[in-house]
């Protein structure tokens, strides 16, 4: 008998997304989240702040079961910020509309969970649940261009020290 192989069907995505970061810091505060992490990317996190791995994890860990995410902090309107996430200041120009940012405050050793953001199996799951989150996003559907591999390989990725998958902005 010959088998007949099923082409598999070509994702929602298949032209490829639009993504930039646009440095709001809106996926760094709202609700209470989780920002989990490895134990590989603890130790990442310990050296660059140049302190023991038990320092970092008591200021800035916390243990949730068998999981570890970093903590947050409530900001001054109510909202649990990244415990890493800074604001910087807008800078005056003439004639300019003066934007704060909020960044990345160890965007060098950020964890996998937010280099690979906004290409999460749950916003590829559907069109419908990209377009939910980019309200929120205004960097997604805007900017540079993912490939649906690069896509795939950012959300597959199971660590980031070798090829890091950075998805281009600060995220
Ligand atoms: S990834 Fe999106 S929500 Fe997060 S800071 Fe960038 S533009 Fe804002
Ligand atoms: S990008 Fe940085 S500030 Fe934002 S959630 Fe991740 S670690 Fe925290």
């Amino acid at each position: 008998m010959k088998l007949t192989v099923i082409p598999p069907k070509d994702p929602w995505y298949a032209d490829g997304l639009s993504f930039t970061c646009t440095c709001c810091g809106n996926c760094c505060t709202g609700g209470p989240g989780f920002v989990w992490m490895s134990d590989e990317e603890i130790d990442r996190l310990a050296e660059h702040l140049g302190l023991s791995r038990d320092e970092t994890f008591k200021q800035y860990c916390r243990k949730l079961g068998q999981k570890v995410s970093l903590k947050e902090k409530l900001s001054p309107q109510g909202n649990y910020d990244c415990i890493f996430l800074e604001e910087i200041p807008a800078k005056k120009e003439k004639g300019k509309v003066a934007l704060s940012r909020r960044v990345c405050g160890i965007y060098p050793v950020r964890p996998l969970q937010c280099r690979t953001w906004p290409f999460w199996d749950g916003n590829l799951a559907s069109k419908q649940l990209w377009d939910e989150a980019a309200k929120r996003c205004p960097g997604m559907n805007d900017g540079r261009h993912y490939t649906q591999e690069r896509i795939e390989a950012l959300r597959d990725a199971p660590d980031w020290p070798d090829k890091p998958p950075t998805s281009g902005g600060r995220k």
